[in-house]
């Protein structure tokens, strides 16, 4: 791909950087008003930025030949489409919400992998509405931002996404993993750097065939919903853990008592991973991800052979606890290990899917980095 200056024939005001992120535990708990645990990681996209004063906006990506262009004030849901929706939602939704940006030239790079669950749309939302506010030098609130982000992907791209994924790469801090209660809106950074304890995060993308599954997520958000109906609750967050027996005793169904008991256990989790991440215990939250995948496999039903063989051989090869992370059926896995068994984590899982005749997994190392921020 060419330089800025060769692809728009000016030279650049700047550079805005947003990451993807990789959630340690709480898995499908955000529809239920629960609590997440995500972690930004060092694998960003790049937007590199120049002003224009005629109101449109270009967008190019390294990944794509195109630049695509549109005029700010026209911009209508839908209305800009294949991956340029996502810098188009970002300049609706600010316009939309009164923010004065003007028109700009945007060059997107990446190493980021799209489409693995590690929300490579979010932070192109995000990293796309720094560049505009930044160009311009208007202010903002994070946490504002990652909810016009979630909205424009809602409304503009049309992708029905929780709160979650923008508000990692907005709010997160390095170091850190970022406690968001989606009940009371509250955030809070827990230390949770595993390097400095001799000990690393992997992730591994399983690199699934893609299933038909798009109804999957619909259906356990269904059950929730009308679990949460039939207990007379208005979430399953409402069900406190040491509820849950006579929760599932009032339940009819043995597939709804499984999801049930999945979210109410997940959320639970949460809370005690942050518990020992606060007393600096790291090493004990490895059981508690396991945990979270024997949940996910067994009573959510959200996992696939390749996720559930990565999980079983992470393990087997000595790592401290491993999980499927994201919505399900496909993505990644983490797994979290002592340093100087990272490398042997991971050829086990590689020689595994081999012998599974399962594509090539990739890892990255993910160092909890920080969220999105003018990157020169
Ligand atoms: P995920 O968020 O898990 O990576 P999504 O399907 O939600 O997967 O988002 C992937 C989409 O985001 C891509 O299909 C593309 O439209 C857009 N995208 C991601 N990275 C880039 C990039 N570097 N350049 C252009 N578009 C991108
Ligand atoms: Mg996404």
């Amino acid at each position: 791909m060419s330089s800025f200056e060769e692809v728009f024939g000016t030279t650049p005001d700047g550079s805005w950087r947003a990451p993807g992120r990789v959630n340690l535990i709480g898995e499908h708990t955000d529809y239920n008003d629960g609590l997440v645990l995500p972690i930004a990681l060092p694998n960003q996209i790049l937007v590199t930025a120049s002003k224009r004063d005629d109101g449109r906006i270009a967008v190019a990506s390294t990944g794509h030949d195109r630049v695509i262009e549109f005029a700010i004030d026209e911009l209508v849901p839908g209305s800009v489409g294949d991956w340029a929706a996502y810098p188009a939602g970002a300049a609706w939704v600010l316009r939309e919400s009164g923010y004065p940006i003007g028109g700009a030239n945007l060059l997107v790079d990446s190493d980021l992998p799209s489409g693995a669950g590690l929300s490579s749309s979010a932070a192109l939302l995000c990293a796309t509405s720094v560049a505009l506010l930044g160009l311009r030098d208007i202010e903002f609130d994070p946490a504002e931002v990652a909810r016009l982000a979630q909205l424009a992907e809602n409304q503009y791209v049309g992708a029905p996404v929780g709160l979650m994924d923008q508000m990692a790469s907005m709010c997160c801090t390095a170091g850190h993993a970022l406690y968001f209660d989606i009940r009371a809106m509250s955030t809070d950074q827990i230390p949770f750097d595993p390097a400095a304890d001799d000990l690393a995060l992997l992730v591994v993308d399983v690199k699934a065939p893609h299933r038909h599954v798009d109804g999957e997520y619909a259906a356990r958000r269904r059950s929730c919903e009308e679990a949460a109906a039939e207990l007379g609750v208005p979430a399953l967050r409402s069900i406190a853990y040491d509820d849950l027996d006579d929760a599932l005793k009032r339940l009819q169904d043995g597939v709804v008592r499984r999801r049930v008991r999945h979210v109410v256990t997940e959320i639970r989790r949460v809370e005690e991973a942050v518990e020992l991440m606060r007393a600096g215990r790291l090493r004990d939250v490895g059981p508690l991800f396991t945990a979270s995948h024997v949940s996910m496999r067994d009573d959510f039903e959200i996992t696939v052979p390749e996720l559930d063989v990565a999980v079983d051989t992470a393990l087997e090869a000595g790592a401290l606890g491993a999980r499927m992370t994201g919505g399900g059926f496909d993505g990644c896995i983490i797994a979290l290990t002592e340093a100087s068994t990272a490398d042997a984590v991971l050829s086990a899982i590689e020689k595994a899917f081999a012998e599974h005749g399962f594509s090539a997994p990739s890892a990255l190392a993910a160092a909890p980095s920080a969220g999105a921020s003018r990157s020169d």
